[in-house]
């Protein structure tokens, strides 16, 4: 008789940042912000991992199957946890990180023959990827209902949502807990504007797959989270949130319908926001967006007719902290214009910046046009494919190596001519809250209403006062307010002159706007910047000594989902849930 499916899901192993056989250190630190947006701040950068968030939602969406997570293992975790006899092995990993897949590929079949191999994850977009990785199996698109039919389950099964922070390990000048927490939502994949380079609108065909269609099931997982993990913060990882204007509208409705002021930090294209206007993300909430503006003289419909930097710019006025993102080499880059694309991004005054090289990844229509061009550079290691060293292909102006020193520069020049990110982001919250304030007193006084299928706030005959926008400005004040302690470790760490001006005049405003800061304020304050100094000696000790700049690497985690059990989320009940207003589905069991 076979024995009971035990499914392992895991990542590649660590360390990571450093580069070895099987990786390189630049680019791939599993740091989002300080390898490719806070890049070159130093002591400034927030130093943050994420948790595979994919693998637990796969996890806890199989009912039949015993699944172990192991998230971040190193190579002996990995080959420690391979001894619970599991039937299958499924790897996750991005392209950078292929050569980890093999290994430990390699290590199953020598060790486990029996065990089945199932290969997941953006690296599976590479063409010769069984060459490379021994395996069984490979699940190149959505993962949920591919392991569902791989393991006899009804890929018609509602979905379920786990409730987890996102964070792994966050610190912001060496200091824990200096932002609050929040929790992770994964409404979708996918994204229908195909952008000619875009790795995720290709895997999936240039669809969109909803996992959470309605504002309601998206409401819901944010309720679990608040109740269970006590956060009311959310990262949504949606390549396009806004792309189903209907299910945000309704997410609002829901949070107004019972008074639940969340926040989000999403990523949106340009073209989604302006048809959805400014004004109503500030109401739902959103706190921080990622934009790919891409690039002022290349053409995207995303960005057509829309002035990005007043786009920016009212963001930004309303409190909304904007990551943009643009593309270097280009076609049309030569010398000249790709120092003018540089200025350009750098002069759209976003709070963080990132800038990413331009890679022509397999299944997308820059590959194959590339491939037929003969513009591909044989044999470029799979390891370099992270967009912030080398160029994987010949560019007519630029040798390959030449890019990764522009690039630096890039941040570089970013971060002197705008000073800390943290600083930026300080900027947009205490200007937002205030500007906030100010627009709804001034709605009040002239009688103005949120029209929802408008979208807008209009006179109304039947005005009633703004109850919701008073939760929002509450939640506004609590952000900007969590800016305050880092002030002086930005102005005395200030990369220079115009900096430490910018942040003496951001707390000014801030004591302007609130209040002087208290003996407790101030004590936090300095104990921010001798916390900082050590980091900031930290990290010059590692640059020194191994010229590396990983200065923590996040910690293993396992978690183990069983069938058929009660219900829990990280550590506590879904049962001890408030009944709020629909129907809470049930979860799998999990330990750690
Ligand atoms: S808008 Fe963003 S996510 Fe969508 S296809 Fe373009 S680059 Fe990809």
């Amino acid at each position: 008789m076979s024995r009971p499916p035990r499914l392992l899901l895991t990542t590649v192993f660590g360390p990571y940042g450093i580069r070895d056989e099987y990786a390189e250190a630049l680019g791939m630190q599993m740091e989002l912000f300080n390898n490719q947006i806070t890049r070159e701040q130093g002591v400034h950068s927030p130093r943050t991992n994420f948790w595979t968030f994919p693998l637990y939602f796969l996890a806890e969406n199989l009912s039949s199957v015993f699944t172990t997570v192991l998230d971040f293992p190193t190579w002996e975790d990995f080959v420690r946890e391979l001894e619970n006899e599991y039937t299958h092995v499924g790897i996750s990993f991005i392209q950078p990180n292929v050569l980890k897949a093999k290994r430990m590929a390699r290590y199953i079949r020598n060790h486990y023959a029996q065990t089945k191999i199932i290969l997941g994850g953006y690296g599976t977009i590479l063409p010769d990827l069984k060459k490379i990785v021994p395996c069984d199996e490979i699940c190149r698109g959505e993962g949920v209902n591919w392991l569902r039919e791989y393991f006899g389950e009804d890929p018609r099964e509602p979905i379920r949502h786990p409730i987890m922070h996102g964070v792994a390990q966050k610190r912001i000048y060496g200091f824990r807990d200096i932002i609050d927490d929040s929790a992770v939502i994964f409404p979708g994949l996918g994204c229908t504007n195909g952008c000619f380079f875009c790795s995720t609108s290709h895997k999936f065909d240039n669809r969109y797959i909803p996992l959470l269609p309605s504002g309601e099931s998206v409401f819901d997982v944010c309720h679990k989270a608040e109740e269970l993990l006590g956060v009311d913060g959310f990262a949504i990882i949606d390549e396009n949130f806004l792309k189903m204007p209907d299910r945000a509208r309704d997410l609002l409705a829901m949070m107004e319908r019972y008074r639940r002021p969340y926040s989000f930090a999403i990523f949106s294209s340009a073209e989604t926001i302006a048809e959805v206007g400014v004004d109503f993300l500030l109401r739902l909430g959103v706190c921080l967006v990622w934009i790919g503006v891409e690039s002022e003289r290349c053409p995207f419909s995303k960005t057509g007719g829309i002035n990005v930097s007043s786009l920016i710019g009212e963001l930004q006025a309303k409190g909304i902290t904007v990551i943009s993102s643009s593309i270097l080499f280009l076609e049309q880059h030569d010398r000249v214009s790709i120092e003018q694309e540089i200025e350009w991004a750098i002069a759209l005054g976003s709070d963080l910046h990132q800038f990413m090289q331009l890679i022509p990844f397999p299944g997308t229509p820059l590959y194959s046009k590339y491939v037929s061009e003969g513009k591909m550079i044989p044999d470029f290691p799979y390891a370099k494919l992270h967009g912030q060293d080398e160029l994987a292909f010949y560019h007519p102006h630029f040798t390959s190596k030449e890019a990764r020193e522009i690039t630096r520069r890039a941040f570089r020049k970013k971060y002197n001519a705008d000073g800390p990110g943290v600083l930026n982001m300080a900027l947009t919250a205490i200007r937002g809250y205030q500007r906030a304030k100010e627009d709804t007193k001034l709605r009040e006084r002239a009688g103005l209403c949120w029209n929802p299928p408008a979208l807008r706030y209009e006179r109304s005959a039947t005005y009633q006062p703004d109850e919701f926008m008073n939760l929002r400005l509450e939640k506004m004040r609590e952000r900007a307010l969590e800016f305050r302690p880092l002030l002086l470790s930005a102005r005395l760490f200030s990369p220079n002159k115009a900096s430490r001006n910018k942040a003496s005049r951001v707390a000014t405003l801030y004591n302007k706007v609130f209040r002087r800061p208290t003996l407790r304020e101030r004590a936090r304050s300095f104990t921010l910047v001798c916390l900082a100094f050590i980091e900031w000696s930290r990290i010059q000790l590692r640059r020194l000594v191994s010229r590396r700049d990983m200065v923590r690497q996040p910690s293993t985690r396992r978690v183990c989902y069983s069938p058929c059990s009660p219900t829990f989320c990280e550590g506590k009940s879904l049962n001890s849930l408030q009944p709020l207003p629909t129907a809470i589905s049930g979860s799998r069991s999990v330990s750690q």
